[in-house]
């Protein structure tokens, strides 16, 4: 029976005596993260993989994600309690903006802790990276709107967010995407096209799912200079903030992996889907790079 130990010596000698933690006081959140915090949070962060997440890697690999008939997908036997136990140690927002219900921590951290997490069960932790990394894009793109509506619920992990670049024809080559975007006198738009690979598209472990999608808006330049970002929840966000109907978008399938199985790979199909505008026309791509440089990181914590 595998187990699993964080490594909590190795991780507190480079803190402390070789990156010399203290020195970056001055920086935001580090002053927060004294010596006694750090070994605290690394601690429960280390409790939290070795008890309840890894002994959830085998058997969410051998049971997988299931795609029901309605588009739904459920995730493996005792993915739900854990993401519950994530959610409710307020794991997700370590590092997140305090104004959105963050505990505004050095990255740092939060990375050491994503790296227990990865090495515990790489499947289980995506659910919970891809929405850090679609929270850093809104908060650095999204209009204020966008953000008091998105933000709060995306750092406590109520709701999760995806990333949706690839397309059956296009991965690298972004420039050919072929999603469509259409402007309503509402100033919303309506998305419609598939797109493929999209970690953690549709799950049953939160209430609703912020796609984060770029998608060229029709009579748009060709190539990468005609594309932008979109933020569409699954679930319709009513102007009190409580789920209203579902949006055009729905998991198509999930794709066959070789591995990482307890983490749901979606195709998805938007269906004039509604969806907001993030930053400005035709400069998708500088959104999209906030959330695929938190999703190169977190690729390489996976490595480790
Ligand atoms: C487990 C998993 C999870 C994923 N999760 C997500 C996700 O959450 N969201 C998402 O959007 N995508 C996701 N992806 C998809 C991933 O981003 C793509 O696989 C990646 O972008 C590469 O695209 P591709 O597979 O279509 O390969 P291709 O684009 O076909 O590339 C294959 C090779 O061709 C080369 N190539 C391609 N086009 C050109 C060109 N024009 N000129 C020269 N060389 C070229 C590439 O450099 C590469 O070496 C995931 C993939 C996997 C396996």
């Amino acid at each position: 029976m595998p187990s699993y130990k964080a490594p909590l010596e190795d991780v507190g000698f480079l803190l402390n005596d070789v990156f010399h933690f203290d020195r970056y006081n001055n920086l935001a959140g580090f002053a927060d993260a004294s010596a006694d915090v750090r070994e605290a949070i690394l601690g429960e962060a280390a409790k939290l993989s070795e008890n309840v997440l890894q002994p959830l890697n085998r058997t969410g690999d051998l049971e997988g994600c299931t795609r029901h008939a309605d588009g739904s997908v459920t995730t493996p036997k005792g993915f739900k309690d854990a993401y519950k136990q994530v959610t409710e140690g307020g794991w997700l927002g370590l590092s997140a903006p305090v104004e959105y219900g963050g505990q505004g921590l050095p990255v740092t951290l939060s990375q050491t802790v994503s790296e227990f997490q990865c090495s515990a069960n790489m499947a289980f932790s995506m659910y919970g990276g891809l929405t850090m990394g679609a929270t850093a894009a809104l908060v650095v793109h999204g209009k204020p709107e966008q953000k008091s509506i998105f933000l709060p619920k995306m750092v406590s992990g109520e709701w999760t967010g995806t990333m949706n670049l690839t397309e059956p024809h296009c991965g690298t080559d972004l420039g050919l995407l072929r999603t469509k975007a259409v402007k309503q006198d509402d100033g919303s738009y309506k998305i419609s096209g598939t797109k493929i690979f999209i970690s953690s598209g549709e799950h049953d472990l939160a209430d609703n799912i912020i796609h984060l999608v770029l998608a060229r808006i029709e009579g748009a330049p060709a190539g990468i200079k005609g594309v932008s970002l979109f933020v569409v929840p699954k679930v319709l966000v009513n102007a009190d903030g409580s789920l209203g109907d579902r949006n055009g978008v729905v998991c198509g399938s999930l794709e066959h992996k070789m591995g990482i199985h307890g983490n749901s790979t979606c195709v998805m199909n938007y269906d004039n889907a509604t969806g907001w505008l993030i930053g400005e026309e035709n400069k998708g791509m500088q959104g999209m790079f906030v959330m695929m440089n938190e999703a190169r990181l977190g690729v390489a914590v996976q490595g480790l």
